[in-house]
């Protein structure tokens, strides 16, 4: 393809990073994420939870604990949302990306995309998660609604917004006014960053096809493009395990998620931290 154009460089300290956990998955899903990406970029990342925890506090200083509920419902995801986004306005850093705590992250080609562009414009980048926009009901009132029709990015791929688009947002975001904007569409937190950019300021999502979540198939992503990719992610699709497919030092068996392998054949190449099961 053409060389892209640096629009600047891009320094760690200029990222915000928030990724998004809670507490049942602190064993489970953040050590990994722990042993592989967020072990070299630990400035530019912030762990958002529910719960103390003094393994993760030992690992870094960047644990937001946010006083939402632990439940998987859109109230509490929608307030950890909103924590993430003040604490990334507070921070002063030019650009902001929500991932989930089963993403896989590869620094080097998140910030050739985001050197891409100008953090004082409106950016919104990240891979849409429905084929068509959405199509949602506003609560303009009282006893009033109206359909509404925007495209989000899929918060489990991850996504990013510039500096300059996030102060845009701030009367629907910031503060308290998150949780209510979720409320007047009731739909996830993802979908609520969306209605905020396209619906209500008119800015449209900049698609790419570098991130992606576990509802896509990750055996698709060309093993030749694996290390093009922004995120990467694993779990499970139309019930069975999904994965990127990728050879490397970890066996199946032993790293089933591919973020070791992913880690250890990252472009720079960092040797994965992972250790295989049995060593
Ligand atoms: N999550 C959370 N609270 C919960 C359940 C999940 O904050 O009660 C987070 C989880 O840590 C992850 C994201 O929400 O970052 C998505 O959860 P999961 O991957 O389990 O579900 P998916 O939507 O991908 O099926
Ligand atoms: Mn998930």
């Amino acid at each position: 393809g053409h060389p892209r154009t640096l629009a600047e460089p891009l320094a760690p300290r200029d990222v915000f990073i928030a990724v998004k956990t809670t507490k049942k998955f602190h064993r489970a899903r953040l050590d990994l994420l722990l042993e592989t990406w967020i072990s070299r970029h630990k400035e530019m990342t912030f762990i958002f939870t529910d719960g103390e925890d003094e393994a993760l506090a030992r690992h870094t200083g960047n644990v937001v604990i946010t006083n939402c509920s632990a439940a998987h419902s859109r109230q509490a995801l929608s307030c950890k949302m909103a924590v993430e986004y003040d604490r990334f306005i507070e921070s002063g850093r030019k650009w902001f990306c929500h991932v989930d705590d089963d993403n896989y992250v590869n620094m080097r080609a998140l910030l050739r995309l985001l050197a891409s562009y100008p953090h004082t414009r409106d950016v919104y980048i990240g891979k849409p998660s429905l084929d068509r926009p959405i199509q949602a009901t506003e609560r303009v009132s009282e006893n009033k609604v109206r359909p509404v029709h925007f495209w989000f990015a899929t918060g489990g791929a991850g996504f990013c917004i510039s500096r300059g688009l996030a102060l845009k947002m701030s009367p629907w975001a910031s503060g308290g006014h998150f949780m209510s904007t979720a409320e007047r569409i009731r739909l996830p937190d993802d979908c609520t960053i969306g209605y905020i950019v396209e619906a209500l300021l008119g800015v449209p999502l900049i698609r790419s096809g570098l991130f992606h979540s576990h509802l896509e198939n990750l055996q698709q992503v060309p093993t030749s493009e694996l290390h093009k990719q922004v995120t990467l992610s694993y779990g499970m699709f139309e019930n069975k395990r999904n994965a990127v497919h990728m050879k490397g030092p970890f066996s199946v068996e032993a790293d089933p998620s591919r973020t070791c392998d992913a880690h250890s054949a990252a472009p720079s190449p960092l040797p994965a931290l992972c250790l295989p099961l049995g060593s």
